[in-house]
Parts: C-alpha cells; sequence; structure tokens
C-alpha cells in the first residue's frame, strides 16, 4: 500500500449496522475533516481527471459532490451533478435503476453535458455498480464520452466493476 492510501484509509470510519442491519457503512467524514487527506484525494482524483482527458467532471449525490466539486477544479474542468429526480429546475435526462428492493432515478441537466465532452463519474463507494451505472447510461444519452469512472473506494464483494464493464466499454474504473 503507498502512503497516500495508507492515509486515506486510516481517516475511513467503519460503522457496522449503519444505515440498516447488514451494511457497513463507510464514512468520509474524518477524512473531509482532514485537510492533508482530503487534499491528498483531491489530488489524486484530479490526477486520474488530467489523464483520462476528462472534459467534465460528474458527482453522484451526495457524497460524489463534495469529492467532484474541488477535483473539477483542480483539474481545470467544469463540475456537473447527478441528482436524485426531481431536484433539478432544467430540463433533464432521467434514468431508472434497480436497487435491491425496487427502485431509484437519477436526473442531469441535458445542457451540462454535450457531444464534445468526455466525462469522469466520482464517487465515495461503489458498492453494487447500480448508481455508476446509471450515470454512465445518462452520460452516453447525453452523447457526452466516458472518459471513466474514479472512486475512494471499491466494496470489491459486491462486484460492482463486472456490473459496469459494459457501461464502460473500455473505459477505466479506478479505486483509489
Ligand atoms: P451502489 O449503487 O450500490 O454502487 O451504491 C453506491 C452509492 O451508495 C454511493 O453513492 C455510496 O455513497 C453509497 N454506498 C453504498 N454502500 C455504501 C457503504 N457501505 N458505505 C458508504 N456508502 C455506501
Amino acid at each position: 500500500m503507498t502512503d497516500i492510501q495508507e492515509l486515506l484509509l486510516s481517516r475511513i470510519r467503519d460503522v457496522a449496522d449503519y444505515p440498516e442491519p447488514g451494511v457497513m457503512f463507510k464514512d468520509i467524514t474524518p477524512l473531509l475533516a482532514d485537510p492533508a487527506a482530503f487534499t491528498a484525494l483531491t489530488d489524486e482524483l484530479a490526477g486520474i481527471a488530467q489523464r483520462t482527458g476528462a472534459t467534465k467532471v460528474v458527482g453522484l449525490e451526495a457524497r460524489g459532490f463534495i469529492l467532484g466539486a474541488p477535483v473539477a477544479v483542480r483539474a481545470g474542468v467544469g463540475f456537473v451533478p447527478v441528482r436524485k429526480a426531481g431536484k433539478l429546475p432544467g430540463a433533464t435526462l432521467r434514468q431508472a435503476y434497480d436497487l435491491e428492493y425496487g427502485s431509484a432515478e437519477i436526473e442531469v441537466h441535458a445542457e451540462d453535458l454535450t457531444g464534445g465532452d468526455r466525462v469522469l463519474v466520482v464517487d465515495d463507494v461503489l458498492a453494487t455498480g447500480g448508481t455508476a451505472e446509471a450515470s454512465l447510461e445518462l452520460i452516453r444519452r447525453s452523447g457526452a464520452e466516458v472518459a471513466g469512472v474514479a472512486v475512494l473506494m471499491e466494496l470489491a464483494f459486491l462486484d460492482g466493476r463486472t456490473r459496469l464493464a459494459r457501461a464502460l466499454a473500455g473505459a477505466p474504473l479506478e479505486a483509489l
């Protein structure tokens, strides 16, 4: 493990049985409160944005907003929020996806992503991959290209990586 990985890992708090029994919640608030760790994380993710030639960073509600916005500024590209349905005031593209029980919908402002864009999706945790997969579908439908997905943590036992493979179409999935 690199020094940066050790620093980041040391600032993630495991909370058992939250928000429901059986879930080990990965709480990133200690990392956000530590300026050295938050800066290191931002720099790592911004490096991925630059290496993948991203022209936009998409952040997934809600922790993807906290991580993605400084990454976009550091990388010198725009930030675009992908929100839960019903929160964006303008014309949107909307995408439904399956949850363990039921389904959910996410949206993006249609005018924020265009045919010339290459888009890096940023979030804190990749779990089943359902949210990220739906966001990649929104990007594809907007006409923009997928630069990749970058997350702080991948819960490998849930195999979101396999679920994302088709939507990534060869673009990288990087988990710090
Ligand atoms: P998924 O769509 O299953 O990949 O879930 C991803 C979303 O749920 C991300 O936006 C995460 O912030 C959140 N999430 C899922 N599992 C966890 C976990 N164990 N700890 C913290 N956040 C999680």
